[in-house]
Formats: structure tokens, sequence, C-alpha cells
């Protein structure tokens, strides 16, 4: 089949990759350059959280989540192969952390979120004492008292997943028209600024770019990228606060992804200074040895939310269209390529 896909962000890259490797000859268009930087899932921290979701999300995003967390390991198996490249991918778990005077902070997290769990994922979340907390994370020896172990989640380390599914699709031979805006889409075709082009099946997978054809909005984030020689963290570490939820991602070679401010803002202007005193005092607070660390970037990017903060998956128009993935893109993206996939090959 002749499948023309609009959108190379996080899940156009996916489905697109899906699809080659299944055989189909698959056109990639996208506004932006093949390294992504526009795409909302490039600024991301990536991380795979269906447990500290359900907190603060419906849990249908839970569902989906587990599916994305089953599909993973497959996928980046399949990933390695298919493009040579290798992507930092761990599963071992996620802490929600909080100073003595937010410890109320840590409680509410904590009680919402056992309150929403099916029963069934109850040893998945566990409540660790300040000894427990060391054991997982000695850099934090000390610092707190009371912690929650997601002892499930995971993480991918964003950069080199884009890095490895553009590998992976040019040895696929996918066509990636870049630069390429898409103007319009409907059922079999697709069209740029060089005219309309047919396909067997169009997608729209634009994230934020999909105005017209769906009422999407952008949720504005602000991460910050540092270098920090003298701090090891073995997984994501939460910081609970009355005002905010900070979270401190660590990559490979001490390199620290922390995030993220969420505002109902569709500006793309570069971080403010409240948002950047607030992701810094939170991350001082964690380690001192963050003192010392280099800032290497701040980002700020919008996440595609429809209405109800939900994933849409289906046909709009005759037009298979993925969109909505909000703060979860990597948490949803395997489960909705699925889900794509299995309503175009089944349509009854
Ligand atoms: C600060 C921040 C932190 C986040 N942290 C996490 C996290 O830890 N865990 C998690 O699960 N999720 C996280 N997310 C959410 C995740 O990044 C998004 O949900 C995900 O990237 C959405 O994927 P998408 O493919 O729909 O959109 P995008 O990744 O934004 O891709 C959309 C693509 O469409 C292209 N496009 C737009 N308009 C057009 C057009 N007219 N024609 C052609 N191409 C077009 C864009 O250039 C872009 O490449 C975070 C997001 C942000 C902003």
């Amino acid at each position: 089949m002749r499948i023309g896909i609009a959108g190379a962000g996080l899940v156009g890259r996916l489905l697109a990759w899906r699809l080659a490797r299944a055989g189909h000859a698959v056109s990639l268009f996208d506004a932006d350059s093949k390294t992504g930087e526009q795409a909302a899932g490039t600024t991301a921290a990536a991380m795979i959280s269906p447990f500290a979701e359900l907190a603060v999300s419906e849990p249908e995003v839970f569902r989906l989540g587990m599916i994305s967390l089953a599909t993973y390991p497959q996928w980046m198996a399949d990933l390695e192969r298919d493009s040579g490249c290798s992507v930092m991918y761990r599963h071992n778990g996620s802490l929600a952390v909080a100073h003595a005077p937010d410890v109320s902070s840590l409680r509410h997290f904590q009680d919402l979120l056992l309150h929403r769990l099916p029963v069934e994922h109850a040893q998945a979340v566990q409540v660790l004492s300040g000894a427990e907390i060391d054991a997982y994370e000695p850099a934090l020896a000390g610092r707190f008292c009371q912690g929650v172990l997601l002892a499930e989640e995971a993480q991918v380390d964003n950069a080199e997943l884009f890095m490895a599914l553009q590998a992976a699709l040019t040895r696929l031979g996918v066509v990636w028209h870049e630069q390429t805006p898409v103007l319009s889409l409907q059922e079999q075709r697709l069209q740029t600024a060089a005219g309309w082009q047919t396909f067997d099946l169009v997608v729209d997978a634009r994230g934020v770019g999909a105005k017209e054809a769906i009422s999407v909005r952008g949720v504005r984030g602000e991460v910050l990228t540092v270098d920090a020689p003298e701090v090891t963290l073995q997984r994501p570490v939460r910081l609970m606060h009355p005002r905010y939820m900070l979270y401190v991602v660590p990559r490979a070679n001490h390199r620290f992804i922390i995030g993220a401010t969420e505002l109902e803002s569709e500006d793309k202007s570069s971080v403010t200074v409240r948002s950047a005193l607030e992701l810094l005092s939170a991350l001082y607070s964690l380690h001192s040895g963050f003192s010392e660390a280099n800032i290497v970037k701040w980002s700020v990017n919008l996440r595609p939310a429809l209405p109800d903060n939900l994933p849409f998956v289906g046909w709009k128009a005759g037009v298979l269209t993925i969109n909505g993935l909000y703060r979860h893109g990597y948490l949803l993206a395997p489960a909705c390529v699925l889900q794509a996939l299995s309503l175009w090959e089944n349509p009854s």
C-alpha cells in the first residue's frame, strides 16, 4: 500500500517505521527538518510513567500506558536491528520524594494514586522510608525521609530515539519530504505547496499543527538540560511540592533533563525567569552537586492536547488521525500506533 503521513514527530515517525517494516511504501511529510527540533517529542523528558500519570489523568491513560509499557522492549529491540543505532531504554522505575515541609504533597499524590490504582498493580507502588530511598538512590542519602517508588516505570532517551527512527526510516526506503508543510488532508490525498499527491491511506499526525482539522490546543512546557558530573541518579526523581511537581531525569554521562512547567498558553517564546527560578531551585534542593552543573540548554514546546485531554485515534473525513497525546506522548504512542494499525487493518 502507498501511505502518506503528515507529521514526522513522535507518532508520525513511529507509525511510519512500523508500516515501512511491514512492507508498505511510506511517504513522510514534515514542516521541519529530519532532526525534528520543532516536534514536542524532542523537547520531552520521555518518561514512560503510567503510575505517576494515573494520579492526575483518566484511567484510560493508564490502560493505554500499560499497553505501551509492554510493547516498548520488543520495539526497542526491533529498532536497534532496523537502525543499527542503540537507544537508551531503562525500565527500573521512578521515585517521588518531598522535602519535610512538603510531605503532605507527597501523601496527597500517594493517596490519589492508590485510590485509582487497579488492585492487581498494587505491588508496583511502594512506600519507602528514608533508609530505603538511600539504598535505591545513594546520591540522595540523608535528604528525604519518605518517598514512593513506582517500580514499573520506564524512560527512553528521546534524542536517541528520534535519531534511530530517522536512520531506520532511511534504511527502509521511506520517502521523507522535510521542510514540506502539509496544507490540507482528504481521504487518500494530501496537499503541499507542490500540489496534491494521492495515496491508498493518508494519516494526520501533525500534533499542534493540525488545528484546521481537529480542535487541538498547545500546552506550553519548559525544560532545562544540564551536565552535572558530581551527580549520579539511577532513575527519574519527582520532587513533590504544593505549587509544582518537578522531575529530574538522568541520561547517560551525567546529563539530566529537568522539567517541566505546564502552562495553558501557546506562546513558544523562551523560558521565563519565573520558570527558570522554579526549575533551578528545585534542582539545587534535590542535590547540592547540581550547583556546579553546566546548563546545556533551555527548551520550550507545546504539548498537543484535545478538549478532554485524552488521545484521539480514529477517522476524520477519511483521514486516519492520531492526536491529543498531550503530556504523555511517550507513554501513549506505542498503544496509539497499535490502535491506528488495527483500525486500518480491520475497518469493520
Ligand atoms: C516539555 C515537555 C515535556 C514532556 N515530557 C513528556 C514525558 O516525560 N513523557 C511523555 O510521555 N510525554 C512527554 N511529553 C509529551 C510528548 O512530547 C508529546 O505528547 C508528543 O511529542 C506528541 O507527539 P506528536 O507526534 O503527536 O506531536 P509532535 O511530537 O509535536 O510532532 C508533530 C510533528 O508534526 C509536524 N507538523 C506540524 N504541522 C505540520 C504541517 N502542517 N505539515 C507537516 N508537518 C507538520 C511538526 O513539525 C512535528 O514534527 C512532553 C512534552 C513537552 C512539551
